[in-house]
């Protein structure tokens, strides 16, 4: 699970999330929908610890990983999160394997149980096969699915997604979607998904945290959100799509 207890991050005077409060439970699906700017990134970025939060409390499976008022920050490697973001960031001089095999390459784990991770993750997005390539010998399509890959090796307690479907055409988008949805079920693990797009967040998603101005507008079921939704800034927003 994630914990997140009144988040706020700044740059400089600028502050971008405005003391946000969320829970995401086991197994739970919630995405992060709003407008450009709106912080959705930073959100994430602090669950990850690519960013340093400015103030707040993070836990993920009750365990504090960041507390600035303590000064405790854990670093990303050893939060075990599985994270994805729009452009793949797999590195281009490294083979599949190496690739899927990096974040457990820095936690030291011995090469023969790295061999049998790997194996076992690529195995789950169906590109096994394929392990001794380079990214450039693959399609976009399959450079996603070793980013996934790579993202639930080493069996993380958490998936993050930003945006992870926008640098795809729209076939591949529709299946990337699919496969997502199976391997977050399968892992059962707690998920937050970044994403503008309504349709995709609604579609998707247990729950959707509507934000707005680096606060929260509504948080609630996809069908609350339509049917009942808080404001106008939520009724444009999520009604958009249709
Ligand atoms: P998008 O949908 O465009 O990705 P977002 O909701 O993910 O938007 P964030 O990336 O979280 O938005 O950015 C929130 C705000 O913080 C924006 O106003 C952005 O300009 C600002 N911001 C982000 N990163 C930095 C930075 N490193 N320094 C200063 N300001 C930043
Ligand atoms: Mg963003």
């Amino acid at each position: 699970s994630i914990q997140v207890e009144a988040l706020t991050k700044g740059y400089g005077p600028l502050t971008v999330v405005h003391g946000i409060s969320f829970e995401v439970a086991r197994g739970e699906f919630m995405s992060l929908l709003g407008p450009s700017g709106c912080g959705k990134s930073t959100t994430l970025r602090c669950i990850a610890d690519l960013e340093d939060a400015s103030s707040g409390v993070i836990r993920i499976d009750g365990q504090t990983v960041s507390a600035p008022a303590q000064n405790l920050v854990v670093p990303v490697h050893e939060r075990q999160v599985g994270m994805v973001f729009q452009s793949y960031a797999i590195w281009p001089h490294m083979t599949v394997a190496a690739n899927v095999g990096f974040p457990l390459a820095i936690r030291k784990v011995p090469a023969r149980d790295v061999a049998r991770q790997v194996d076992n993750a690529l195995e789950i997005v169906g590109m096994r096969h394929l392990r001794q390539r380079h990214p450039a010998q693959l399609s976009g399509g399959q450079q996603q699915r070793v980013a996934l890959a790579r993202a639930i090796v080493g069996r993380p307690r958490v998936l993050l997604f930003d945006e992870p479907l926008s640098n795809l055409d729209a076939k591949l988008r529709e299946s990337t979607r699919a496969e997502i949805k199976r391997l977050q079920r399968e892992l059962d693990v707690a998920t937050v998904y970044v994403t503008h797009d309504q349709e995709e967040a609604l579609s998707m998603s247990d729950r959707v945290l509507v934000m707005d101005g680096g606060r929260i507008a509504q948080a609630g079921t996809p069908k609350q959100l339509y049917r009942r939704p808080a404001n106008r800034f939520v009724a444009d927003f999520v009604g958009r799509a249709s």
